[in-house]
């Protein structure tokens, strides 16, 4: 394929050096409508190049732009893309591995909400994985994040997929958000005080697992006040994972943990029950992991600013993959160990 003169290059080793380069370069070039280069793809990865998630990524951003690529194959380390104009329809991929729907999906959010119709897309792969925002991540805090921006999609769950059998299934409705209907983010005041209750899914596992960590919970220096126990039943698979929501007046955060063979339940809970510590002592507004997701969304809609407890290698990454695309710039400041992240035009 003949490769345009106004190609963005991307080198896929900078920074984190993982799947978020791929996924931001192809969210934005489908918006920017421009062909990427990204090479030394997930350069910093054990297994590096394209996985089954990323590759869906691909195809999902090819799909949904009538676009064209080079390097579409398991392990490719360099991919070329070129995007043609973004269209709302009914999407469907298949990841074909317990690789994560929700990035697969947040791949192409950004693009199918400046799509001029209203989108359905539908992911089968997995919905609760370690290392990505597992499905209530993206209900109960992504979403009503961006929401206020002017980006509004509701989501639901069709059927459980865990690491590693897969084959969970969820779907979103996407509304074209109007460029004049975009609003700014302000997120800086932190939601407290906190209701504070915890969520415990167990698929296809002995019930012991589940007491005991809900034990573990209520002993943690955390104050829980209820904790709802989720035993799945349509999962092709076993599966366990815990997790410590903040629900504040107007957010709600949720922190998770997984269990694995060999994990011990203590390590589970100190982990997700951590996460939680150090976000609620921090008085920030906005989790690390919501941090780097906001950033594409905060540059598509004018700026404004918000605070974190972290600013993760992920965030810092992100800004620099974002600013080749879109003409924005970020700033940090820290005061008293909570960041201040903050959009402006370039
Ligand atoms: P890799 O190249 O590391 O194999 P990947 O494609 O799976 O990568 P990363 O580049 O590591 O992905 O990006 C993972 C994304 O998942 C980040 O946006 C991060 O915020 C999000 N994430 C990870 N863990 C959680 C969690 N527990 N809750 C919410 N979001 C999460």
């Amino acid at each position: 394929m003949a490769h345009d003169t106004d190609t963005i290059l991307i080198d896929g080793s900078e920074g984190e050096g993982g799947g978020q380069i791929l996924r931001t370069s192809l969210s934005l070039a489908c918006i920017a409508g421009r062909p990427l280069r990204i090479e030394n793809i997930r350069a910093a990865r054990r297994n590096p190049g394209l996985a089954r998630q990323h590759l869906s990524c691909v195809r999902a951003a090819c799909k949904i732009s009538a676009g064209e690529c080079d390097g579409a194959a398991l392990g490719s380390r360099t991919l070329y893309f070129r995007p043609g104009p973004v269209r709302g329809g009914d999407f469907s991929f298949d990841i074909r591995s317990a690789g994560s729907a929700s990035l697969v999906i947040q791949t192409v959010l950004p693009a199918l909400f400046t799509a001029d119709a209203t989108s359905t897309i539908t992911v089968t792969g997995g919905t609760h994985n370690p290392l990505a925002p597992p499905f209530d991540f993206i209900r109960e805090t992504f979403l009503p994040a961006v929401r206020p921006l002017g980006f509004g999609c509701d989501a639901s769950l069709l059927k459980h997929g865990f690491f590693p059998a897969g084959g969970g299934k969820m779907t979103f409705r996407i509304e074209p958000s109007r460029a004049n209907a975009r609003r700014p983010i302000d997120l800086c005041t932190s939601d407290q005080p906190y209701r504070i209750n915890a969520r415990i899914y167990l698929a296809r596992l002995p019930e012991h697992i589940a007491r005991r960590q809900e034990k573990l919970l209520l002993r943690s220096p955390i104050e829980i006040a209820d904790v709802e126990h989720v035993r799945v039943t349509d999962s092709n698979g076993p599966g366990n994972c815990v997790m410590v929501r903040l629900c504040g007046a107007v957010r709600t955060t949720v922190f998770t943990a997984f269990g694995m063979r060999g994990r011990p339940s203590e390590q589970v809970v100190e982990e997700v029950v951590d996460m939680a510590g150090g976000f609620l002592q921090s008085d920030a507004a906005v989790d690390r992991f919501l941090a780097d997701q906001l950033l594409i969304y905060m540059a598509l809609s004018g700026g404004g600013r918000y605070t974190t407890n972290e600013l993760s290698n992920h965030l810092l990454t992100n800004i620099e993959t974002i600013k080749k695309f879109l003409p924005v710039d970020f700033k940090t400041e820290e005061r008293a160990g909570v960041h201040q992240v903050s959009c402006l035009p370039a």
